[in-house]
């Protein structure tokens, strides 16, 4: 396999000439700013945010690099990793032309943004054991397929994906393979971001959403080659990442030892709770899951999950979603959720 990123880039991305921000064109240091069309004057909080903030998001970067090993210029910071799943499609994908390659059941939002961006999809379900179907994923591809997307571990069934078979691909497919690690932080597995230097198609993502308890924040990373992020830098909204999310993010990123502690606490619990539901006859299978949620396929899920509904406890059904017949996906809550939980679950299925 060679990987030619200027064959794979869509023309018009290729010739783009970037919007150049005020920012851009002048990066020193000086005493009056009179370039950007601001208010001078302030604005009308405690905290200054009347200047625009930095597009590349420097000191943020530099201290996330600290936290997870990567070199600055193989990242990219998006309004959450939905911000990072549209650039890709933009960057890569011709509309009607191009296409994709999806695994299910996985996170809906690359089809939703291969629809926004008229893209065409194709899907190769997982195993009955919710692992690439590698023969299926090779016959699916042709000469278009620009991008594979996996995700590990997988959201809605929790498990990790063999990182051999992610290997297989990215040395095979000429495309890009994004590995969608929104869940790492609860995972055994080693994340991708160390195989960077030696996949040129390789795309990491991850998020501050789940983890790191931000998700109000939106803040989505993106890690590949410096010539990927390139790109990605030239296609993003000049100030795409807003100085309130910068100033918290910075913030929050100190307190990795409160967080640590909540990834212990959560695993705890998902085990827990997994060991409770076994016991549970209505129960017929949980998924290992190496995330922040078990999907558990049970007896009569549309029935438990507008039970515990009235009661004022939502989880999801995934119950229609291709090889989850029958399945709820739940969060792992704190012990007192959990125990609510599933109290209510006995509960249901003692009265039915
Ligand atoms: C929650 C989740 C995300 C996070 O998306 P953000 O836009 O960063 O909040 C990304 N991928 C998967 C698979 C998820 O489940």
């Amino acid at each position: 396999m060679s990987f030619d990123l200027n064959a794979l880039l869509r023309d018009n991305i290729k010739n783009l000439v970037p919007y150049s921000s005020a920012r851009d064109e002048f990066k020193g240091e000086a005493s009056v700013f009179l370039d950007a069309n601001e208010n001078a004057f302030g604005s009308p909080l405690q905290h200054d945010y009347n200047r625009y903030p930095d597009p590349l998001q420097h000191q943020v970067k530099h201290k996330l690099s600290k936290i997870k090993g990567v070199p600055a210029e193989h990242m990219f910071l998006g309004n959450g990793s939905d911000e990072a799943i549209d650039i890709l499609y933009r960057a890569f994908c011709s509309p009607k032309i191009d296409n994709v390659v999806l695994v299910p059941p996985t996170y809906g939002m690359y089809e939703v943004s291969a629809n926004i961006n008229d893209v065409q999809v194709r899907k190769v379900n997982l195993t009955e054991d919710f692992q690439l179907n590698l023969d299926g994923i090779a016959e699916a591809l042709d000469m278009h397929t620009k991008i594979i997307f996996i995700c590990s571990p997988n959201n809605p069934t929790g498990n990790s994906i063999n990182p051999l078979d992610i290997e297989t691909l990215l040395i095979n497919f000429p495309g890009i393979v994004v590995v969608d690690e929104a869940y790492i932080n609860y995972s055994k597995q080693k994340s991708f971001t160390y195989s960077l230097p030696e996949f040129p198609n390789l795309v990491v993502l991850q998020t501050l959403s789940k983890a790191w308890g931000l998700a109000a924040l939106r803040l989505g990373l993106a890690f590949a080659s410096k010539e990927i992020i390139e790109v990605f830098n030239k296609i993003k909204p000049p100030y795409n990442i807003n100085q309130a999310t910068q100033d918290l993010v910075l913030e929050a990123l100190d307190n990795y030892e409160v967080v640590n502690e909540w990834i212990r606490e959560t695993i705890q619990e998902r085990e827990n709770l997994v060991n409770k539901l076994q016991e549970l006859q209505q129960v017929e299978r949980i998924t290992p899951s190496d995330a922040n949620f078990v999907l558990v396929k049970l007896q009569d899920p549309r029935g438990l999950y507008d039970n515990l509904v009235n009661q004022g406890i939502i989880v999801r059904d995934r119950s229609k979603v291709a090889l989850c017949e029958g399945c709820l996906r739940i969060t792992i809550g704190t012990r007192l959720e959990n125990e609510r939980l599933l109290t209510q679950i006995q509960e249901y299925y003692k009265s039915i």
